[in-house]
């Protein structure tokens, strides 16, 4: 991969922050755009900008048919078997939020859902919200210091009662990648066949080869603007049979079959989950930035950001008072650390003033800085266009601080 010729067609990135040079570390948080796809939403309100599913007028059919094509890109992109199986949604956010709401209706008094101690808030709160509507219990799968999940405590959480899993494929405070494959597999193998079995992709699909069919989940759900794509936009995946079956989320435009005060009967999925106007630009970028990743090859992206992550563990091992929070073996695209008994703010201010955007904070992940007792992390997060200079101005940066926090 040629990084250089690749930060060209990322116009932010040639841009100075505090007269410095912009290194982007906070790709966890939203990744930058490739011009192809800034062009391709020009190009939509320029050329065809017209309501979707909605229009005999030629406009109207020209973003329909790129609006669905996109749906095919994500299906082959995920390997789900159908493209009814991809719905569009705001991001990983709504995506979970449309499964609480949805799933509620299987829900009864004393059912359980599971989640893991290193959820982003996003997949902790809508399942609180579900179990206080329900009367259902939240149960927490505990995290090990490394940032793993504490898979011997799996059995004792799996009863008859659990209805719901959802967990992170990776988590977006440390970064740690888990073998969500084997756990969903592990508890289909044991005839839990009725409870739903959910991933959190959000920070799983901008680095590692997903197929939903092979984890054996029945959600996926993620957000396009964590892989080069436009904010605002997302994708549920949910098995054909699920979907078809469940109850919609939204009500309104689009969804439904027939409407009479008497009597609503819905669309066929996805269209039941999509109601009012969708952002048809966001998902014509959304197609440029699978385009886009595509041309790279996802398998160089994934080598190149494996050798990114080694070489900054090994460059801020090196510095003294440095801790890396959550030292789990597989990791991918973030790394959380924190300097001596510095505040996290103050690294990522300090920082701020060389150019290197770092996040700080708790990463709406909470619970996690609970475990280790701690506020807060600095966190810096890579994508395909980090490239090793990048890396070393960062570690420059972070001993040129390092005094000034003493
Ligand atoms: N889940 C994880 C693991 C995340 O990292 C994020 C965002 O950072 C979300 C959920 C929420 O994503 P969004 O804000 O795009 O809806």
């Amino acid at each position: 991969m040629d990084i250089k010729q690749i930060k060209k067609d990322f116009p932010i990135l040639d841009i100075k922050v505090n007269n410095k040079p912009l290194i982007y570390l906070d790709n966890a948080a939203t990744t930058q755009k490739p011009l192809p796809v800034i062009e391709a939403i020009s190009e939509y309100y320029q050329k065809y900008n017209a309501n979707v599913h909605r229009g005999v007028h030629t406009l109207s059919q020209i973003a329909t048919d790129k609006f669905e094509q996109v749906r095919e890109q994500i299906r082959k992109f995920i390997n789900a078997e159908h493209s009814s199986e991809i719905v569009y949604t705001r991001g990983t956010t709504e995506s979970l939020n449309l499964l609480a709401s949805s799933l509620s209706h299987y829900l009864r008094e004393g059912d359980e859902i599971i989640v893991s101690e290193s959820e982003h808030h996003s997949n902790i709160v809508p399942w609180q919200m579900a179990c206080e509507r329900t009367k259902t219990k939240l149960r927490v799968l505990p995290i090990n210091d490394d940032g793993t999940y504490d898979i011997s405590k799996l059995d004792s959480l799996l009863n008859e009662n659990t209805k719901i899993v959802s967990l992170a494929q990776v988590s977006n405070s440390l970064g740690v990648i888990h073998d969500i494959k084997n756990i969903f597999h592990y508890i289909r193998e044991i005839k839990h066949d009725n409870i739903f079995l959910i991933a959190d992709g959000a920070q799983g699909i901008p680095h590692l080869k997903v197929d939903v069919q092979d984890l054996s989940c029945d959600f996926y759900c993620f957000s396009a603007h964590k892989i080069y794509a436009p904010m605002g936009i997302g994708v549920l995946y949910g098995r054909k049979e699920l979907l078809e079956e469940m109850y919609p989320y939204q009500g309104g435009g689009e969804m439904i079959k027939e409407v009479s005060f008497e009597k609503t009967t819905y669309n066929i999925a996805p269209y039941r989950f999509e109601a009012g106007t969708p952002s048809v630009s966001d998902v014509i970028g959304f197609g440029k930035a699978l385009e886009y990743i595509e041309q790279i090859g996802f398998d160089n992206i994934i080598a190149h950001e494996d050798k990114i992550m080694q070489y900054t563990i090994e460059q801020l091992e090196r510095i003294e008072g440095l801790k890396i929070i959550g030292n789990a073996e597989h990791k991918a695209g973030a790394i959380s650390f924190l300097i001596g008994n510095s505040h996290p703010f103050d690294v990522g201010t300090l920082l701020d003033q060389l150019g290197v955007a770092i996040r700080t904070g708790h990463h709406c992940a909470q619970p996690v800085m609970q475990h280790y007792n701690i506020p807060g992390t600095a966190r810096a997060s890579f994508a395909l266009y980090t490239d090793f200079e990048d890396i070393d101005i960062f570690i420059k940066s972070l001993n040129r601080i390092v005094p000034m926090l003493q």
